[in-house]
């Protein structure tokens, strides 16, 4: 994301030009739905000229909008697509180009204009992989560029071990080493946000609502950020012991088995979603394979002797297994039983691991 420092009157232009484009889109969405038409070319047949001429935007603005509408329509051709009139707008080199590390040149509706950019010191490394299309995002009264950027990967290791990932509420991740991914500072912050929010939530009032919208914001941001810092984490270390990294697979998304109940919560209420994307994204990037594995009973298994019983689990935090007694952390338990699921495979299909790396490899 890189900001874009506009001045009043480079602000309104740009607001301007972007309630067009969609509205445009709008306009050319009902008429791909009355036409059922999701295809690009008849498209813009059917309604280019009449775009153009009806909403002042340039031939190139007037493709992108098409695509954009396209693209939209054919992921779900029941129902017409509607556009938000601050929706992220395209641009491509034909409508925006970069100007250094520090300007780029945009048009609008009223001639190209330049503005400065605050490019971060990452993306400005990576200034000359920047991939075709650019969207421009409107946010909280600011402009932004979301941009993309082709980053080489680095060659696979070659594993030796697993660095089987449990993840859990209390300990947002715990690998089969024992160590645990949940600094204090997090819990301190998650406690304060929690008491603020059901403060907040008590009171109801007008003021308390936006006061919770603004918090909800912020700790998205906060979560986020942990969430860079706990995968980063993860792949360091995965990388400094040449392992694979195990986590459980998603329930359900696989092999259609119904979800957990447990499970489910468990993985919406950390972003575990998002947790797992970082993970195998900045996996890839360092060369390091991500597995997934069924997820069933690793709590309840005991590593040793593979005794499955909910007794297992006295209590949240306590794995005691009920036949060899072999004892732990309930967490770094599930790890190992992440990990060791992995090892099984590990020597007898080593195309497993590939496999499942093409299936699961990241959209950057
Ligand atoms: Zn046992």
């Amino acid at each position: 994301m890189v900001k874009v420092n506009t001045d009043k009157e480079q602000y309104e232009k740009l607001l301007k030009t972007m309630h067009r484009f969609n509205d445009a889109c709008n306009d050319i969405a009902n008429v791909a739905f009355k036409n059922r038409c999701a295809n690009k070319v008849k498209l813009q047949k059917i309604v280019y000229y009449d775009i153009r001429e009806r909403y002042g935007l340039s031939a190139q603005m007037t493709v992108r909008a098409i695509s954009k509408v396209v693209e939209s329509y054919k992921r779900n051709k029941k129902i017409k697509p509607t556009f938000r009139r601050d929706g992220a707008m395209v641009y491509d080199q034909r409508i925006l180009s970069w100007k250094g590390i520090d300007r780029v040149s945009i048009l609008t509706l009223d001639g190209r204009i330049e503005l400065p950019i605050v490019f971060g010191q990452y993306q400005a490394m990576r200034m000359n992989r920047i991939r075709g299309q650019v969207d421009l995002i409107h946010r909280n009264g600011t402009f932004y560029l979301a941009v993309v950027v082709d980053v080489p990967e680095e060659e696979m290791i070659k594993p030796v071990g697993v660095l089987g990932v449990d993840m859990g509420i209390v300990n947002i991740a715990v690998d089969s080493d024992g160590d645990t991914y949940s600094g204090e500072e997090m819990d301190r912050v998650r406690e304060r946000i929690e008491s603020l929010k059901a403060d907040l939530q008590r009171c109801g009032t007008k003021s308390a609502k936006r006061h919770l919208k603004k918090i909800s914001g912020r700790e998205a941001r906060f979560r986020r950020n942990m969430n860079h810092c706990i995968s980063k984490e993860l792949v360091a270390k995965a990388k400094d012991t040449q392992s694979i990294i195990a986590l459980e697979e998603l329930g359900g998304i696989r092999n259609g088995t119904t979800v957990r109940k447990s499970q489910r919560r468990r993985q919406h209420s950390w972003g575990f979603y998002q947790l797992r994307r970082f993970i195998e994204y900045k996996a890839a990037l360092a060369g390091i394979p991500v597995v997934g594995i069924d997820p069933a009973y690793t709590s309840q298994e005991c590593p040793v002797c593979h005794h499955i019983s909910r007794k297992n689990r006295p209590n949240r935090d306590t794995f005691r297994c009920g036949l060899c007694g072999f004892s732990g952390h309930a967490d770094h338990i599930a790890a190992m039983n992440i990990a060791a699921r992995v090892t099984v495979n590990l020597p007898i299909v080593s195309g497993f691991i590939e496999h499942e790396l093409q299936e699961q490899a990241p959209t950057l």
